[in-house]
């Protein structure tokens, strides 16, 4: 008999779901607008009562479906607490024991959206064929799923994985998102490409395109494919800080690869060459052949992940 789990990826617009047979095949994928008024009450009963209708159009018993993975954009512990999801206007509350009266006879598993998004790639993705990875996603922010030996390192309160907030430098005046100063974030992501592009744009008057028109991550790998030298630096600088801060997790953790996704990687693999030389440099030996890869499944990530989540126990 086939069975199957489905996979919830919930964000702050949209909610992404998915039903998948047991060998991760993908039998529906839809989605549902996210409605965060009143607090969010509504998006656990929109969720489930969608999942229903499509689980019945597809023909399929409610007795063969393993259970529904969500994943979550905040901090979620081993319990389902969800301790706060900003951009859904939820504190603190246990998803799978709200969950539990909406599916009944279902079972139902939480996790944090990138390390959910991280087992996807791991299972379907780039990093199909390890056990040991970390993924990174490079997208307006930098975000980071770690798992190891086939777990999900998601620490005390949830947090595990937050690489983007790693420590990176002692001396920067402006401050990340999360309040601290010097994060991986800060120069990692696409709007930190951006602020390195900004500060090599005004040290120097090298000619470069950057110059002209507004700059992005994407433009600065462009010009990078094009040979403009100013632009080679701020990918230089970008590499640095970030082969820095995977040596540091690698030092850690000991992956077998690292996943690279996120609206930046869509540069291609160009990426490694610049992140490559700083994370040899100062990896400690045991972790310097380990792989980079780019991240495949894109905006899909998360719904393989969270059915993952129930099939992998
Ligand atoms: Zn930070």
């Amino acid at each position: 008999m086939r069975k199957y789990a489905v996979g919830v990826d919930v964000g702050g617009t949209t909610v992404k779901l998915g039903i998948f047979d047991t060998e991760g095949n993908p039998v529906s994928k839809w989605e549902i607008p996210t409605r965060t008024e009143d607090g969010g009450s509504n998006i656990l009963p929109d969720i489930a009562e969608s999942i229903k209708k499509e689980i019945v159009a597809n023909d399929i018993n409610a007795e063969d479906v393993e259970g529904v993975g969500i994943g979550v954009p905040g901090p979620v512990d081993d319990e389902g607490v969800v301790h706060k999801a900003v951009n859904l206007g939820w504190g603190k509350f246990n998803l799978v024991e709200s969950m539990k009266p909406l599916l009944p006879g279902i079972r139902v598993k939480v996790g944090n959206d990138a390390n959910v998004a991280a087992l996807g790639e791991m299972w379907k993705g780039g990093g199909q064929g390890h056990k040991s990875i970390v993924a990174v996603t490079l997208g307006t922010g930098v975000g980071g799923g770690i798992i190891i030996n086939g777990k999900l390192v998601n620490g005390a309160t949830g947090a595990g994985g937050e690489i983007g907030h790693i420590h990176i430098e002692d001396n920067e005046p402006e401050a990340c998102g999360c309040g601290n100063h010097g994060c991986l974030e800060e120069y990692a992501s696409a709007t930190g490409i951006v602020r390195l592009a900004h500060r090599e744009l005004e040290a120097s008057d090298t000619p470069s395109v950057l110059r002209e028109g507004e700059v992005s991550a994407k433009s600065v790998f462009d010009a990078v494919k094009d040979g403009d030298e100013l632009a080679i630096r701020v990918a230089e600088k970008f590499g640095d800080y970030l082969g820095k801060g995977l040596s540091v997790i690698a030092g850690v953790v000991n992956p077998e690869v690292f996943v690279i996704g996120g609206g930046v990687s869509k540069a291609g693999e160009i990426l490694f060459k610049f992140i490559r030389p700083s994370y040899e440099a100062n990896v400690f030996h045991g972790s310097r052949n380990v792989e980079f890869v780019l991240a495949t499944l894109g905006n899909d990530a998360g719904i393989y992940g969270a059915a993952k989540l129930i099939l992998s126990d």
